[in-house]
């Protein structure tokens, strides 16, 4: 069977629109073509592949577990899951944890969470739910309804009620949309998708106070700032602030699909026996796969080693910047950073993508006028500057025309 581009035409349904490049093979922060074409890989997976490609630990826990216990479903529970639960609540705020099987999974079991906890102990009308302008936390139904982008939720008939958007980092503003009927305040707190947007101080300090007095939950979904991204284990550590509920997924499996929910026993107790549920979520493998990312990545010299690739990153682009003058600023923080156009380039984040992977460098877009670079959280320096010399000769091609 011929296996290229055109086959993605004709068999798969057309929601995604695909480079052209199909890979096969990867190792570290390298990926390999069909064609034998070689990349370094500053997308990782969209912020999944904290440890890149083939990692030795999540090969080894993949064979391992592979060989003993794949699957039983939550009839009966398992070693790794309950192993790797064990780690996540030794590490954060949390006492409890639900796993799932994706971001999106994870932050529909916290909203009905939310909205069971605030039925439970303050009644039906403590109902809304307010998220940000821009926030992204999946494509289920309900948390595309509460992502920021109406665009991506319009079109599939009546929506799920009493959602409400305001601006990130509009406290005024927020202030003024939270009551005693807000039942939770869901936010990443850095957006991704959105345009790598951090949370200033003010506002997300003057968030929990708010939700403190209101009596509501705050959400925080960690789904791409999570598992080491931002240089802390988890982005609230690194704020200062601590959410009620917390969702993790993307790197929490290093390429194995697996998410979590997280929170407090007080509020856990209101999942009760039946409330919720999902055939794969806890599964073995990718909770023994997601245990050996997990302990790999929660190690001082690993998330150290983040704010020091991360300075190597702002300076490279710094460099490219100071020779083409296309950037308006570098954003983001850890390993999730973001080079905003300027004036001059509105619009094209696209085309540095195109001449980044025609120079044998992956990338990412937040939006139409950032680039975003999520590499691998264990990237070499080497690997780093390679990429960098690429990009920059996809820099130079986008400003030669
Ligand atoms: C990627 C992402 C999601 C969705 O995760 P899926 O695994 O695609 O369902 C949710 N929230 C944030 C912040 C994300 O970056």
């Amino acid at each position: 069977m011929q296996v290229n581009r055109e086959l993605f035409d004709e068999v798969m349904v057309p929601n995604y629109a695909p480079s052209a490049v199909i890979p096969v093979k990867g190792q570290g922060s390298r990926v390999w073509d069909q064609q034998g074409n070689e990349f370094i890989d500053f997308a990782g997976g969209i912020a999944v592949n904290c440890l890149g490609h083939c990692h030795p630990a999540l090969v080894n826990a993949l064979k391992e577990q592979g060989e003993k216990l794949w699957h039983l479903s939550n009839v009966m529970t398992n070693e790794p899951a309950l192993r790797l639960a064990k780690k996540i609540t030794d590490a954060t705020f949390a006492n409890k944890v639900y796993f799932a099987n994706s971001g999106a999974e994870s932050n529909e079991a916290a909203l009905k969470l939310a909205r069971r906890w605030a039925l439970d102990v303050h009644g039906e009308q403590k109902s809304q739910i307010i998220a940000f302008n821009k926030g992204f936390h999946g494509r289920t139904f309900f948390t595309v309804t509460v992502g920021g982008q109406a665009a991506y939720s319009d079109g599939f008939g009546p929506k799920p009620g009493d959602v409400v958007h305001c601006d990130y980092n509009d406290l005024e503003a927020f202030a003024k949309t939270i009551n005693d009927n807000t039942c939770a305040v869901m936010l990443e707190p850095l957006q991704g998708e959105g345009g790598i947007i951090s949370p200033t101080k003010q506002f997300i300090q003057g968030v929990r106070e708010l939700c403190d007095k209101h009596n509501a939950l705050l959400i925080f979904d960690e789904v791409q700032t999570g598992v080491g991204r931002t240089g802390d284990l988890y982005a609230y550590q690194g704020l200062g602030v601590t959410p009620d509920i917390l969702t993790t997924a993307k790197a929490l499996g290093g390429g194995f699909p697996i998410g979590a929910m997280i929170t407090t026993t007080e509020i856990a107790k209101h999942l009760k026996i039946g409330t919720h549920g999902s055939t794969y979520g806890g599964n073995p493998l990718a909770c023994a796969v997601a245990e050996a990312a997990f302990d790999t990545v929660n190690q001082e010299d690993v998330l150290t080693g983040v704010k020091e690739k991360e300075q190597l990153l702002r300076d490279g682009l710094a460099k490219i910047n100071a020779k083409y003058n296309v950037f308006s600023e570098v954003r983001g923080k850890g390993l999730l950073i973001g080079a905003v156009l300027n004036d001059e380039y509105q619009g094209r984040a696209r085309d540095f993508l195109v001449a980044s992977a025609n120079n044998g460098l992956m990338s990412l877009v937040a939006g139409i006028n950032v680039v975003r670079f999520t590499p691998s959280l264990v990237i070499t320096n080497e690997e780093l500057n390679e990429g960098l010399t690429r990009f920059e000769k996809a820099v130079a091609e986008v400003v030669n025309g």
